[in-house]
């Protein structure tokens, strides 16, 4: 396989037959000056010194890879391993986006950067890279999704930003995007839409992408000097997919390492309640691009529920939808009950209580390593911590 990933996407945006400007012509323009200013400014020494530092000395970067012996030895097979994004300044690995787009929109000139956000945890992130550079923030989330994400949305107003909820439809992380997106149709010119994942228009499943390869770029290099060989398996949950394609894309090359996305199957496949968009979506547009996509016949995207509210996304990164055509990476799901269990058993045998997104990972990471020989490696993407998860999930369980 001599795929050159990294010149994807073409000019137009797409991977493969996936991504795109799906959008009315002036927002083309719009998103064309975005491209442009961020081709123009990536490669220069001020934006990557200033990056850089940002990352290391603002972020904690880079995080640590932490082998789980406890988990590992208990679960009874290959060894697993946590690439610790849960450390990050902010606890998720959304900052290493924010920051890249903050930094461009003071760059551009813009006045206000504006978003969507579902666990909350976008727009603890992006109110924080705006705070740390000084620019207006707003920020739509479902009115279900304040409720469930207290901690988030209190943080948000320290922080200092415009907080607005959005009342309509399922008020989850679907409806905060079509309002967000409404709000920025107003006026293109001084606001940038920070994109939370690796979704939308073109440029921002590249932009986002770029913004997190950090992620899989350290983990390469420190995984190889710690044990000498890379991982037999990379592992991370997918919502939108930036944490997943921020970990794949330094091994995409790789051929001996495999890669498993994993899909919030939430109260389980055959159930409407789930978000499994690669596993059960057929393709369609959403949000300015095309993917996979779950849908009715008319092509409206339906419902979608996960017990992680950053997983329950109706689309999903192009570039995914790619991976999975040309069978680079694996998709598969894990439920409620699995995340749960993953969350209350890595909290127990390691001390780390992770994310409800990330414990979709860590649940497929357990449930594969008791079949494989002690001396292959699992390295799963730890993209947050649960810290935001706990209260709900001790309520849930009646701890
Ligand atoms: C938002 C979030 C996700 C899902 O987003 P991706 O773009 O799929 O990575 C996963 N984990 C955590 C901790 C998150 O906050």
């Amino acid at each position: 396989m001599s795929i050159q990933f990294l010149e994807m996407p073409d000019e137009k945006g797409y991977f493969g037959e996936y991504g795109g400007q799906i959008i009315p012509p002036p927002l083309v323009e719009i998103m064309n000056q975005i491209n442009d200013a961020y081709e123009e400014i990536k490669n220069t020494k001020k934006f990557q010194d200033e990056l850089y530092d940002l990352q290391i000395n603002y972020v904690g970067r880079p995080s640590p890879i932490y082998h789980a012996k406890r988990l590992s030895e208990k679960v009874g097979g290959a060894q697993i391993h946590f690439k610790r994004e849960d450390l990050n300044h902010t606890g998720a690995h959304k900052i290493n986006h924010c920051i890249g787009e903050a930094l461009l929109a003071k760059h551009m000139g813009k006045t206000r950067v504006l978003a969507e956000t579902g666990a909350g945890q976008h727009g603890v992130a992006l109110a924080t890279a705006c705070a740390l550079v000084g620019i207006d923030c707003e920020i739509h989330m479902g009115e279900i999704d304040i409720k469930k994400e207290h901690p988030n949305v209190t943080k948000m107003k320290i922080l200092g930003c415009n907080l607005v909820p959005v009342t309509r439809g399922t008020k989850t992380l679907k409806d905060a995007v079509d309002s967000a997106f409404e709000e920025y149709l107003k006026d293109p010119v001084n606001s940038l839409y920070a994109i939370g994942s690796v979704v939308g228009p073109h440029p921002f499943p590249k932009m986002v992408r770029d913004f997190q390869s950090v992620v899989g770029k350290e983990a390469r290099q420190q995984f190889q000097d710690k044990h000498g060989q890379l991982p037999d398996i990379l592992m991370a949950c997918v919502g939108g997919g930036s944490n997943a394609i921020g970990l794949f894309t330094a091994f995409l090359e790789d051929e001996e390492v495999q890669m498993i996305g994993v899909e919030p199957a939430g109260k389980g496949l055959d159930t409407p309640d789930h978000a499994a968009t690669l596993t059960k979506g057929s393709k369609g547009a959403i949000h300015g691009f095309e993917c996979y996509n779950l849908q009715d016949e008319k092509g409206n995207p339906l419902p979608v529920y996960s017990i992680a509210s950053g997983l329950d996304y109706p689309g999903v990164g192009p570039q995914h939808c790619y991976l999975k055509d040309i069978e680079r990476v694996q998709y598969v799901t894990a439920d409620d009950k699995e995340c749960l269990d993953a969350f209350m058993e890595l909290s127990r045998m390691e001390g780390i209580i992770p994310a409800l997104e990330s414990a979709h990972a860590i649940a497929h990471a357990m449930k594969i390593a008791k079949d494989m020989p002690k001396d292959k490696h699992i390295l799963v993407n730890l993209s947050g911590r649960g810290d935001k998860d706990a209260d709900y999930v001790a309520e849930y369980l009646s701890l």
